[in-house]
This record gives structure tokens, sequence and C-alpha cells, in this order.
């Protein structure tokens, strides 16, 4: 089990992002920074989360870290430790909160005892570099048990929570009993959908926040075809199936190998369905090298069943599915792959079965990649059903989502309109500025600004 770690993240000037913006946006972000350089001098501005890589969080984390830091503003990002006993009790609440039961065990007083030491240890730590009038994010109920210290501290504690359910059950509400003490001596939440937020968190210090992308990370950047081909058919990548096709059209899903992602879900669906998708359409799912996300435990048994389902398929549905796995070793080769692979497909599915956000939805969306996608949590507000993306209204239904597909792979002007509403819809919606303006607003709220 290791301790706190700081990330370091290169400033990238906040300049970069001009060329995309309106004018309009571009003046209202420079008055936001003006504001932000001055209500933060001499205060940092803490990043609490359990992963540097793998998962959405950190991919934001990456992007909004280099932008602030960029800006002017002291920005620092803790990663906090924990051994396999730790990440099965957070993952099991990570679970609940999406409305399911994961791995079946306890949220009781011995889960608790095995959140708290694992903290415990690395409060001091934390606690330690943290001044009066800092302001610390705590990302997801990893980080929830740091709230009080840093409250007690003096520093201005939110916690955001990038997960959830629209509609609360057993389980979302087993897992919120467990969180609430932990997460009420923060003074504000932040989540990604309003819906998301159990009753007895205070509405006047809610703030909705979606998460946002960076066009210009080694995940976004413009590829050439050439280096789409040669980082896509890089040798090892594949783990089931033929070598990726150098000719023929790919349907790509691309997550964490995390049951919610349902990618046994689409393989099954793709594999009961050939028979109404045009022949050249091969399906390919990619997820990171399962040793190489630190806070998901479940990824090497949910790749073994996705690897046991595909050798189980009929040897048709074999020949034109694959199933990749990224190295995890150089973060930035890894974001180019994915990045490449999103740019090579022709749709991109996210057969979520809940999903807090979803960045896997708009980053090929930003790519201009028609989408169709699960009609849950956050994907429900990026995707503008017929319009921007498809959305699907079961998510277990897997004749919807191969009706879905069949419809834009046979119509390629379709593909393009939606491609391109898409592009415009993350532009509009999804970028650093809009994502750093709220974060502004809310920390002049909480310094009796306004
Ligand atoms: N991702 C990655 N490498 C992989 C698989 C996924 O970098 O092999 C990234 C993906 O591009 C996205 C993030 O992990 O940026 C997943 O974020 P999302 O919000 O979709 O879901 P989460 O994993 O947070 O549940």
């Amino acid at each position: 089990m290791s301790g706190v770690e700081q990330v370091t993240v290169a400033p990238v000037p906040l300049d970069r992002l001009a060329p995309l913006l309106t004018p309009e946006r571009v003046e209202r972000l420079e008055t936001y920074v003006a504001v932000a350089q001055r209500l933060l001098e001499g205060r940092t501005i803490w990043n609490i989360n359990s992963t540097a890589r793998g998962g959405g969080v950190a991919e934001m984390l990456h992007t909004l870290v280099a932008y602030a830091a960029g800006a002017g503003v002291d920005i620092r990002w803790l990663v906090v430790g924990g051994d396999p006993a730790f990440f099965t009790v957070t993952k099991r609440i990570h679970n609940r909160l999406h409305g399911v039961p994961g791995d079946g065990g306890r949220l009781d007083a011995d889960a608790r005892a095995t959140y708290d030491v694992t903290l415990a240890r690395q409060r001091g730590e934390v606690v330690d570099r943290v001044r009066r009038g800092d302001v610390v994010l705590l990302h997801d109920p990893q980080t929830a048990g740091l709230a009080r210290e840093l409250r007690d501290r003096g520093a201005l504690v939110v916690w955001r929570c990038h997960v959830g359910l629209d509609e609360h059950n057993e389980w979302t509400r087993e897992a919120w009993g467990f969180l609430r003490e932990l997460v009420e001596p923060a003074q504000a939440t932040i989540f990604s959908r309003e819906s998301f937020a159990p009753d007895w968190v205070d509405r006047r210090w809610l703030r909705v926040i979606p998460p946002s992308l960076d066009p210009f990370s080694p995940k976004n950047e413009d590829l050439d075809d050439g280096e789409v081909e040669a980082l896509v058919h890089r040798q090892g990548l594949v783990v089931e199936g033929d070598a990726l096709p150098t000719d023929g059209r790919v349907v790509l899903q691309v997550s964490r190998w995390d049951r919610l992602k349902d990618m046994v879900g689409v393989l099954d669906a793709f594999a009961a369905h050939l028979e109404d998708l045009p022949p050249d359409v091969h399906l390919v799912l990619a997820g990171p090298e399962t040793s190489g996300v630190a806070d998901d435990p479940e990824a090497a048994e949910v790749l073994a069943e996705c690897r046991a389902r595909w050798r189980s398929l009929p040897e048709r549905a074999r020949e034109r599915s694959h199933l990749v796995s990224v190295p995890m070793d150089d973060l930035d080769d890894n974001a180019r792959i994915v990045n490449a692979l999103q740019r090579w497909a022709t749709v991109v599915v996210q057969k979520s079965l809940a999903e807090g956000f979803g960045l896997t939805v708009t980053e090929p969306m930003w790519k201009a990649r028609p989408v169709v996608a699960s009609a849950v949590g956050g994907i429900r507000d990026q995707v503008e059903h017929g319009v921007s993306g498809l959305l699907l209204d079961d998510p277990h239904d897997g004749a919807e989502l191969a009706a879905a597909l069949s419809s834009l792979l046979t119509d390629a002007d379709r593909c393009e309109e939606m491609g391109r509403a898409a592009h415009e819809r993350v532009r509009d919606h999804y970028l650093a500025d809009r994502h750093l303006i709220q974060y502004v607003e809310l920390f002049a709220q909480l310094m009796g600004e306004v």
C-alpha cells in the first residue's frame, strides 16, 4: 500500500483554447481568470483522488489542473493510496451508487473500519500540506473521509461526486447511508447531475458541474490518417481475435473493464445480430491493461469474462470481433492509441448500464463520430437523440443496439451530419472554459464574495 503522492502536471496556457471559442467566450473566460487570480491569491487549490491514471476523473484532472496552473493559479493534485481491501470497499460503494450490488459484500462496521484505517494512515500527510483558507476538492467516495479534518484545518472543502443513478434504489440508499457522515462536513458538493444527489445534500451548496475534455491533449489532438493507421495496427494490442482489419468498418467501445460498461453485452448483441449488420463491419472492444488502474479491482475479472465469452462465440462472430488491451505504462501513448481507435471507428458505442458522465462518449463526439449510447446518467445530457447521436432506451436490449448500429452503418450522410452536430455539442458545452468558470463561481460564493 502506497501513501500520498503528488501528481505533476505541466501548466498549459488557456490561450490555447481561444481559437475554438467565440470572442464572447474568450472575453468571459478572461474576466473569470482575473477573478480567480484575485480570489485565490495566497491560497492553494488541492485536488485529491485515488488514481493518477485510468478512468474519467484522472482524465479530467490532467486537463483542468494543467489549464488552471496555466492561468497562474497554485493548484496541486494529490493521490491517496490504498490496499486491495480498501479498493474492494470503495468499488462496492461505487457500484452501489450506480444502483447495483457489485461484489455483494456488506457496507457494515467492518467495511467502515477498512475504509477508515486506510485514510487515517494518510490523513496527517494530507492535512499537514493544506493551509487555512486553501480550497480542497475531494473526488468521489475514496476521499470523502478526509473532509472533516480538512475542514477543521480551516480549508474550504468541496466534495465532488462523479457517479450516480437518476432514480435511487436500495443499493444507492445503502451507499449514501455509508457516505453521509463523511460528506456532511464538506461546505459544498458537486454532482454531474442533480438527480444523483441524495435528499440530505444541502441544495443551496450543491452545484451541477459536468466534466470537460481537452481538444489538445494526446487523447483528443488531431491525428492524420497515417498516424491513426500506425497506432491502431500496433503489434500486441489484440488479446482475443485476429489482427484488426485493414479494410472494412469498425464499431468501437472503449471503457475500463467494469461490468457497468457492459462490454459483454456489446459482444453478445453484435454476435446475435451479426446478420443484420453490413458484412464489412467489425467490432472492437478496447480497455486499459488490467493492472493499470489502481482503484479498480474488478478489471481483471471482467476482462477474463469478456475473453471467455468471446471464445464461446460461433466462428463467424469471432472472425469479426476483437478484444484490445491498451498498455498503461506510458500514459500519453495509451491516450494516443485510444484517440486513434476513436478516429478510426465508423460508429462508437457506449452501452453502459449506468454512467456518471461518460467521457468515452464526449471524446468520439469531439472527433465527429456518431455515437450510439445508453440513455443513462450523464450520457442523456450529452447526446440529443437523433441529432448528435442515438440514445438507447433500454441499455439491456441488444436488439435495439443492433438496429441503431444498422441504421447508421447504412447511411453515410446521416453519420456525417450526426458527427458534425456531435462535435458542435462538445464545443458548446464540454470544454474547459465552462468548467473553470463554474469552479470560480463556486469559489467566489464560498468566500462570501457574491
Ligand atoms: N480510457 C483510457 N484508456 C483505456 C480506456 C479508457 O484512457 O484503455 C479513458 C477514456 O478515454 C476516458 C476515461 O478513461 O477518458 C473513462 O472515463 P469515463 O468518464 O467514460 O468513465 P469512467 O471510467 O470514469 O467510469
